[in-house]
């Protein structure tokens, strides 16, 4: 992918993400990594995403120095860079405030894999990081342990992380998280106390 290539890209998912409700106003941030460069591609600062244009997509290193680019970069950029290099195999990485998945954050509760969707993202349980200031260079680190074992993570009082291979597949577990945190949330409504063996996964993830 070319640079231009790059930066229309990050801002199609950011687009797609907001029309699909995971996230709202200006909240959320999307971004994509060239690994040959360790350049970071990501949505800018206080920008509202019916306004993205490719100029306005931020470049940063991986210490989070500007390399190219007018605006301030996503205030969550170091939760970005360090979702990186805890998951090195990652393209892309997204944040979202989806609802029902923050409604597991805000509860400081993870969410069990309740159907066969959650193959989509390794079908484990989300795990919830410990709490810290949006934007804050301890919420990077909060991430750390949780992403070492999963591409998802949620963020406690705040909302929810994924990497992806490519920042569209880091969405596509954003959207299954979200559909299968909107299962469990009516399961659990209707009282419901047991859910899918998670050794059902196994063959699924192996077969
Ligand atoms: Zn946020």
């Amino acid at each position: 992918m070319t640079n231009l290539e790059m930066k229309k890209e990050v801002i199609r998912i950011a687009r797609k993400a907001d029309q699909m409700e995971l996230c709202r106003h200006k909240s959320g941030n999307f971004s994509m990594i060239d690994r040959k460069q360790n350049l970071v591609y990501i949505t800018p600062s206080g920008i509202s995403r019916d306004d993205l244009t490719p100029e306005k997509i931020v470049v940063v290193d991986l210490e989070g120095n500007v390399v190219d680019g007018d605006l301030h970069p996503s205030i969550e950029t170091f939760m970005h860079i360090t979702a990186y290099k805890v998951r090195p195999e990652a393209g892309g990485v997204a944040h979202t405030h989806s609802r029902y998945s923050t409604i597991f954050a805000c509860m400081g509760k993870e969410i069990p894999p309740v159907s066969a969707e959650a193959v989509l993202y390794g079908g484990k349980p989300v795990k919830v990081a410990e709490f810290a200031p949006p934007g804050s260079r301890e919420l990077a680190q909060t991430i750390v342990e949780p992403m070492k074992e999963s591409d998802v993570c949620l963020l406690k009082y705040h909302g929810i992380i994924a990497a992806g291979e490519d920042l569209e597949k880091a969405l596509i577990k954003l959207i299954y998280v979200e559909e299968v945190a909107f299962l469990y949330y009516h399961m659990l409504a209707l009282g419901q106390k047991e859910f899918m063996p998670l050794n059902l996964f196994d063959a699924m993830l192996n077969g």
